[in-house]
C-alpha cells in the first residue's frame, strides 16, 4: 500500500482508519535470521519471512537441526530473532520486556511439546489450571474452564487422575486441554505426535483439527509425512531456510 505524496492530510486519515479496521495477520515475521555465536556460529534460521492469517493450520517439516524449533521458539517468544522483525497480532514484539513477552506468550499462545511436559504430582485438573494463574482468567472461573477444555478433549472423567497414570495419548490430550484453557490465538505444536504410536497420533490430528474449525490457529513441526499432509498448509525449513510446499 502506498500514498501519494501529495494527498490531502484528510484522505490519509481516511485511509487510516480503513487500514486500522484490516484485521492483521496473526503472525508476520520480517527477514528474521537467528544466529547462535559458538563458535563456530550457526545460522539456525536465515531470512525467513513467514504470514500466518488467523484460522490458518501450518505444518513445518524438515530434516533434524534444520531450524524448526528455534523458529517455533521464535513464534512462542520464547526466543528473539538475532536480525529482524516479528508481529504477533499485529504488534511488534521486538521492544518487549520480559514481562511483556510472558503475558503476551500467556495471553495469545499455547504450547504442545513432544514429551507432554506435566507437572507429574498435580493433578489433571490442577495441569490444566496452572496456566490460567499467568493468563488473567478471574479466579472464580478456572475450575469450570479448565473441566470444560478437559471435557472438550475427552477427559472429563480422568480430572483427579496424577498424568503417570495415563497413556501417552492422553496425556498429550491433557497438555492440548493446557493449551487451549486460556483461549489463545495459536497453538504452538513441536513433535506433539513424536512420542505416540499411529493410532492415537490420528486422535491428536483429529482434536487439532476439530479446534482449527473452530477458528483456532494451529502452528505444527512435525517429522511425521501423513500429519504434515493432513495441513492446509505446508513449509520446510532446510539448513535455516524456508520454502512453501504446495
Ligand atoms: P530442529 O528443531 O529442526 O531439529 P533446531 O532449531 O533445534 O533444529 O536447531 C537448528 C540449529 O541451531 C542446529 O544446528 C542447532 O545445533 C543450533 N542450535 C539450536 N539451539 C541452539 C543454542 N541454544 N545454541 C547453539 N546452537 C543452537
Ligand atoms: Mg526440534
Amino acid at each position: 500500500m502506498t500514498t501519494t505524496t501529495d494527498s490531502l492530510t484528510g484522505a490519509d486519515a481516511a485511509t487510516d482508519v480503513i487500514r486500522s479496521d484490516e484485521i492483521p495477520p496473526v503472525i508476520e515475521l520480517r527477514d528474521v535470521t537467528r544466529s547462535f555465536p559458538g563458535p563456530p556460529e550457526v545460522q539456525a534460521l536465515k531470512a525467513i519471512n513467514l504470514t500466518v492469517a488467523d484460522g490458518d493450520y501450518v505444518s513445518i517439516v524438515g530434516p533434524s537441526g534444520s531450524g524448526k524449533s528455534t523458529m517455533l521458539n521464535i513464534l512462542g517468544l520464547l526466543d528473539r530473532p538475532t536480525v529482524g522483525e516479528y508481529r504477533l497480532a499485529g504488534e511488534l514484539t521486538g521492544g518487549y520486556t520480559e514481562d511483556e513477552r510472558a503475558a503476551v506468550r500467556a495471553r495469545r499462545l499455547g504450547f504442545v511439546f513432544q514429551a507432554f511436559h506435566l507437572m507429574p504430582r498435580r493433578t489433571v485438573l490442577e495441569n490444566v489450571l496452572l496456566p490460567m494463574l499467568y493468563s488473567g482468567t478471574p479466579r472464580g472461573e478456572r475450575t469450570d474452564r479448565a473441566r470444560a477444555a478437559l471435557e472438550r478433549v475427552g477427559l472429563g472423567h480422568r480430572v483427579d487422575f496424577l498424568p503417570g497414570l495415563l497413556s501417552g495419548g492422553e496425556r498429550q490430550r491433557v497438555a492440548v486441554a493446557r493449551a487451549v484453557v486460556t483461549q489463545p490465538r495459536v497453538i504452538l505444536a513441536d513433535e506433539p505426535t513424536g512420542n505416540l504410536d499411529q493410532a492415537t497420533t490420528a486422535d491428536i490430528m483429529a482434536l487439532f483439527e476439530e479446534l482449527n474449525a473452530g477458528g483456532l490457529t494451529f502452528v505444527v513441526i512435525t517429522h511425521d509425512q501423513h500429519v504434515a499432509d493432513r495441513a492446509a498448509r505446508r513449509i520446510r525449513i532446510a539448513d535455516g531456510r524456508m520454502s512453501e510446499l504446495s
